[in-house]
């Protein structure tokens, strides 16, 4: 009989690409039938046959607090009431944009947008405007969002896919894009020193996030910082992903970076579409309508969008929230290593904050030929051993997963359970 999974993919498919609004979602690298899911519930998810699932996506990132949060629905329910939008400014994106100030001292200003990728495209725009410059540096295997000049070699989806670069980007506009080896310190000197001039910007995920997960070397951040001040290029740390997941003062605080830029999604919008873009009150007078460089949005700073995300954010900055999100993050990766050698499979994981990436390598990869070199085809066996079983991670072997504050220590017990039966009959 053809499940109801099945039945909505092929509904699905006549009329959506590939039955998806964003193609990592299609299960195309592990294959099989999409979940359609119909309700989440703190750490679990149910689809449309009423199977349910211990959930390691999250939404990819915004969730940490876990599905349907009480805190966060009551927010949005109370902001909705007065209305759904209104093109004109309201109290909670100056509330936002104060906490976020706040959080992070290399932000002095900030603008709100509707998504992650909005967030780099202006943030590079206003790199280059503030510089004058063209040039963009950006890394291999890195995801920024879907905007044309961060199309060049990209993660996530793109690897999936087996084509991290995109056709319909003009070869006009790629030339501006130069493409580096991450936590390649002596690559980064060598562009400066041939390009530096040139260089209106530099763009990182302080984390990488979009090929599995990848730590950087502290030294590759810390040159990055001196070789852009040096140089007068603008550091830009996409912590779209790593913003309030990895701690509460972003990757920024962890390694004690200050970049001069830092683009936000996910987290800060709890599950609806906020982003940002933010930094040094001298480049942001540059944008409109303080300054030449145009960016706006009709949604952009949405009431109820920013409803959630304040919401969340309240929770986050609880005292303990971070060390019990990283230790219940760490149960499941140390458990799943533990599993995985008990049984002879050469695998590895590592954590930070509530990300986790795993890999079936016998180390965690550092570099993006490392992540290469992961067994693709371990990981689509793991994948559907533990989907049958009711464990729901990243449906691609280069994405990293979450953690969110609703998994209980008997969710990731559980997980830990599957994936020993999993590993015992590899
Ligand atoms: N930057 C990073 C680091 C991301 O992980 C993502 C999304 N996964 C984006 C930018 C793009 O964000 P969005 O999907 O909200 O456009």
């Amino acid at each position: 009989m053809i499940s109801h999974n099945q039945q909505l993919f092929e509904r699905a498919q006549k009329h959506i690409p590939g039955g998806v609004n964003s193609p990592v979602r299609a299960f195309k690298s592990v294959g099989g039938t999409p979940c359609f899911f119909v309700a989440g519930s703190g750490a679990h998810v149910t689809d449309a046959d009423g199977k349910s699932y211990v959930d390691y996506v999250g939404s990819w990132g915004p969730l940490i607090l876990g599905h349907a949060h009480p805190g966060v629905l009551a927010a949005v329910q109370e902001a909705t009431r007065k209305g759904l939008s209104f093109g004109a400014p309201t109290e909670s994106e100056v509330d936002m944009a104060e906490l976020l100030c706040e959080s992070l001292p290399s932000l002095e200003m900030v603008r709100l947008v509707s998504s992650g990728t909005e967030a780099t495209m202006s943030a590079i725009r206003l790199a280059r405007g503030h510089t004058g410059r063209d040039l963009l540096i950006k890394f291999e295997g890195c995801y920024h969002g879907h905007s044309d000049s961060l199309l060049v070699k990209a993660g996530s989806g793109m690897l999936t896919l087996g084509n991290p670069s995109s056709a319909g980007v003009p070869a006009d506009l790629a030339r501006h894009t130069l493409v580096l080896d991450y936590n390649d310190t002596a690559g980064l000197e060598a562009a400066f020193a041939e390009h530096g001039a040139q260089i209106a910007a530099l763009i990182v995920e302080p984390v990488a996030g979009n090929m599995n997960l990848v730590m950087p070397r502290p030294e590759f951040l810390q040159a990055m910082r001196k070789l852009c001040s040096e140089h007068g290029a603008v550091l830009i740390f996409d912590e779209v992903m790593t913003g309030f997941r990895v701690g509460a003062g972003c990757a920024q605080g962890l390694y004690g970076i200050t970049p001069d830029l830092t683009t936000l999604g996910k987290v800060i919008g709890g599950g609806l579409p906020v982003g940002a873009f933010g930094g040094r009150r001298e480049i942001m007078a540059q944008v409109a309508p303080l300054g030449p460089v145009y960016q706006a949005g009709t949604l952009s700073g949405n009431p109820v969008a920013v409803a959630a995300g304040l919401a969340t954010l309240k929770c986050v900055r609880a005292a303990g929230f971070y060390e019990q999100l990283t230790q219940r993050t760490r149960q499941l990766t140390d458990g799943l290593r533990a599993a995985a050698a008990r049984n002879g499979v050469p695998f590895s994981a590592q954590a930070v904050g509530g990300m986790f990436g795993l890999y079936f390598r016998p180390e965690c990869p550092q570099s993006y030929a490392e992540v290469m070199s992961c067994d693709q085809q371990a990981f689509n066996r793991f994948f559907h051993g533990m989907l049958d079983a009711g464990h729901y991670f990243a449906p691609a072997a280069f994405e990293a997963g979450f953690v969110s504050a609703a998994h209980a220590e008997a969710d990731i017990a559980a997980t830990v359970a599957a994936a020993e039966a999993v590993f015992k009959a590899w």
